[in-house]
């Protein structure tokens, strides 16, 4: 789905982090992939694959995610499982305004996605990323909780690869700020 909510620059980049050489970068990232406190939005179906990839048997927490943060002020990482309506898409946001930076976003399912089955609904918001910035899409309706493991395994990738600096930089003029 074509790209509408840009990140915005997050003012809280200490000096340390600004400084940031390799080894530093190295350790920060290292710290942040591992413990993401995860903010469930669950709206629909796809909320019970988030549950039971939080279960035993898939133990989404050995991954370093931690279920569940107690609300989004205390979140590192938003999953929007379900389907977003245009009158929930409001409240999506405002949570997601209220995490702290660096957040995160993982999108999981179609209907997070794109809209799903109800692509063609005068109710539903045509994906998640038209309100808020999205980092991984997890495909599928629903998808298996392996799916999220995979999207999890994939949000971590991106944060060892990250620049601090460079995420709390201001977009460029003309770019989405992702
Ligand atoms: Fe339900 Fe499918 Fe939408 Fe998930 S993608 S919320 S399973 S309809």
């Amino acid at each position: 789905p074509a790209a509408g909510a840009a990140r915005e620059p997050g003012p809280r980049l200490g000096p340390l982090a600004r400084l940031a050489p390799e080894p530093m970068k190295v350790v920060l990232n290292w710290g942040r992939r591992y413990s993401l406190w995860v903010f469930n939005f669950g709206l629909a179906c796809c909320a019970i694959e988030f549950i039971a990839a939080s279960m035993s048997r898939h133990d989404f927490i050995r991954l370093g995610v931690i279920p569940f943060a107690p609300g989004p002020r205390q979140a590192d990482l938003m999953v929007v499982s379900g389907t977003v309506t245009d009158k929930m898409a409001p409240a999506v946001k405002r949570l997601y305004e209220q995490m702290p930076e660096p957040k995160y976003v993982i999108s999981f399912g179609a209907c997070s996605n794109c809209g799903g089955p109800y692509w063609d609904s005068y109710a539903v918001t045509k994906g998640v990323d038209q309100i808020v910035p999205v980092d991984v899409y997890v495909p599928g309706c629903p998808p298996r909780p392996e799916a999220l493991l995979q999207g999890i395994l994939a949000l971590q990738q991106k944060i060892a690869d990250e620049s601090v600096p460079e995420r709390y930089a201001p977009p460029a003029a003309g770019t989405d700020g992702r």
